[in-house]
């Protein structure tokens, strides 16, 4: 079928009108019919080609909520009508000791939904079944979308930086992915710092859960009232290594889920002082999705959207990168 999509043509051109034919089935696959879609930052970094992996044209997109139009002879799980979410990942081998283990998102073979294929700027995707996730009917279709891959970044990389409940927790950066993170972590019952660089998030991070914020200024040594058992980076830079690291308290983790484009010394002196660590951690494995989508929808965690639609995605990528989205754009048919 001839899918009506945005796509970047060139590294850093704007989003224009673009169609193109779906391919026939794979016998994994469903047609999805799109109903809403969440700009991450990393259709920015892909349009802007900043990893080097970007095919153009490209149509970003990868927090993709849609509805099951057709299906692959091979699909069970999923009906016509089904309702379901697709993050950053489009496959992976499903055989290897990651795969097995719940880890597709760490398997050498994982493909990302729109590395070498489109993605869900777009009236419809072809997705593997195996990657689509039935969503919580209480979520709706633009609160959804940002869960399946800013959602599911915080929320298992602040599991895997060892949070439970009862911790002092921070978070820098409180765009798509960090509004996100404030809420994960004190609705689980932690204590959350909040850092931004924006005025006027810093007193709207209350109403996310948020118990402290610190506004960050070039230049200032941010502070925290207590050592930090986990602080996640969400920002897409260097926020600062060493001065964060100082936050930490002993054995506390600082996990990256922001993408930096330059590397970072490592300040191991800080690190060795009180035995703290750094982790970086990327989206998560369907397991985590599911869970994520659980917690979100028990625990009342619900991302805070501007709605574009599709025709004016660029309005919205503009925003985004003046830092002036509050706090996920979502582009809806
Ligand atoms: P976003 O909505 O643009 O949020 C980033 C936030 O960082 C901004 O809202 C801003 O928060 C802060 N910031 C400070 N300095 C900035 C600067 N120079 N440029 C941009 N932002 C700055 O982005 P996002 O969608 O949350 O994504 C954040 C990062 O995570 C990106 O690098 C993205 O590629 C990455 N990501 C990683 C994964 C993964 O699997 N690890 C998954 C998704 C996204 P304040 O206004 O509060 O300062
Ligand atoms: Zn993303």
């Amino acid at each position: 079928m001839r899918v009506k999509a945005m796509a970047v043509m060139e590294r850093g051109g704007p989003l224009v009108p673009y169609a193109y034919e779906t391919a026939p089935l794979g016998p994994h696959d469903v047609l999805l019919e799109v109903r809403a879609c969440g700009i991450c930052h990393s259709d920015l970094h892909m349009a802007d080609d900043d990893w080097a992996i970007t095919r153009f044209p490209l149509v970003p997109g990868h927090e993709v909520v849609g509805v099951v139009r057709e299906r692959g002879r091979e699909v069970a799980h999923l009906a016509v009508g089904d309702r379901v979410g697709v993050g950053w990942q489009r496959s992976s081998c499903l055989t290897c000791p990651d795969c097995l283990s719940g880890r597709e998102n760490l398997c050498s073979e994982n493909r990302g939904l729109i590395v070498g294929g489109h993605g869900g700027f777009a009236s419809h995707l072809v997705a593997d079944s195996r990657f689509c996730f039935p969503l919580p009917p209480g979520i709706p279709d633009e609160a959804a979308g940002p869960l399946l891959c800013g959602g599911v970044t915080v929320y298992s990389a602040l599991r895997h930086a060892g949070m439970t409940s009862g911790q002092e927790v921070g978070v820098v950066g409180l765009g798509g992915l960090g509004h996100l993170a404030v809420q994960f972590a004190a609705r689980l019952g932690n204590r959350v710092t909040a850092f931004t660089t924006s005025e006027d998030k810093a007193s709207f991070a209350a109403r996310l859960g948020a118990h402290r914020t610190v506004v960050v200024r070039e230049g200032e040594r941010p502070r925290a009232e207590r050592p930090l058992d986990i602080l996640l980076q969400t920002v897409p830079r260097d926020p600062g290594l060493a001065h964060f690291l100082d936050l930490l308290g002993s054995d506390g983790t600082l996990a990256f889920v922001g993408v930096p484009l330059e590397p970072i010394p490592l300040p191991v002196w800080a690190l060795l002082s009180k035995r703290r660590r750094i982790m970086a951690s990327p989206i998560g494995g369907r397991a985590l999705v599911a869970e994520t989508l659980d917690v979100a929808d028990r625990f009342g965690v619900r991302p805070v959207v501007e709605t574009y639609p599709l025709a004016e995605a660029q309005k919205a990528f503009d925003r985004l990168r003046e830092n002036r989205v509050r706090y996920r754009a979502v582009l809806l048919p």
